[in-house]
């Protein structure tokens, strides 16, 4: 697969592509933007355009890699998703222990299975799993991660559609935050990124901001107060 331009990751790895909507934060999906153009340009990994499909072939593509890398699990889905077989999650945390070199940034928004699955998964340190939060409403996810058997935690507080007061941060390693970007963008209030950031120092959880967004965000940029914030979590740093 790709490296990625993504700030936070070194490479995409998708094994599944496609997906299904849940809650506001998917108005505006990238995966399935790019999903749709991908069939159109006729790449066959995307035939069925953002209908959920396994990639068998792409399971074993992180034993390719003999670099370590850093590696956005399922950037064009979602690991977790009700049509994904747990015979099939299985294969996947198969690859990522295999090919230990490497850290695996596996993200959903689907919480309550992660969880009910998570006891009959086999775990490694560089298996990192994180759930994405929108909003005050998905506050739920963070307690339904907080009870897996995932060594290093992490949250992708984005798109950011709303203040996030008294996070939970038990037990929670790393938070990402960033504002929606392309078209349509929803804006996202600078002293709701400020507050996160400051619960996360308090807290001594690794703060990373990815972007302001807005339509172009290369206008917008990366810096929250003059600095940029690039933390990640202490546990697991590449060797
Ligand atoms: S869960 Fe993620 S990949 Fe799936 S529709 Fe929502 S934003 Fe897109």
């Amino acid at each position: 697969m790709a490296q990625s331009t993504i700030e936070w990751t070194d490479a995409t790895w998708n094994p599944v592509t496609g997906c299904t909507k849940i809650s506001p934060g998917c108005k505006h999906c990238y995966a399935e933007r790019m999903a749709n153009r991908l069939k159109l340009m006729g790449q066959t990994n995307y035939r069925n355009g953002f209908e959920i499909t396994l990639q068998p072939h792409m399971l074993e593509l992180p034993l390719k890699w003999k670099r370590p890398k850093r590696i956005f699990v399922n950037s064009m889905s979602d690991l977790f998703h009700v049509d994904v077989p747990f015979s099939y999650i299985k294969e996947v945390f198969a690859v990522m222990r295999q090919a230990h070199w490497h850290q695996y940034q596996v993200l959903t928004k689907r919480s309550d299975p992660l969880l009910q699955l998570s006891s009959r998964l086999q775990w490694a340190p560089q298996i990192w799993t994180g759930v994405s939060i929108e909003n005050e409403k998905y506050f739920s996810r963070i307690d339904d991660l907080r009870k897996t058997d995932a060594h290093v935690k992490f949250l992708s507080l984005e798109p950011l559609l709303g203040p996030l007061h008294k996070l939970n941060l038990r037990g929670i390693n790393w938070a990402i935050v960033g504002g929606e970007s392309g078209p349509g963008a929803r804006p996202v209030d600078p002293a709701w990124v400020m507050d996160i950031r400051d619960q996360c120092v308090r807290a001594g959880v690794a703060f990373f901001f990815k972007q302001w967004g807005g339509v172009q965000k290369k206008k917008t940029g990366r810096e929250l107060e003059g600095h940029t914030w690039d933390e990640m979590p202490q546990l697991a740093v590449l060797s």
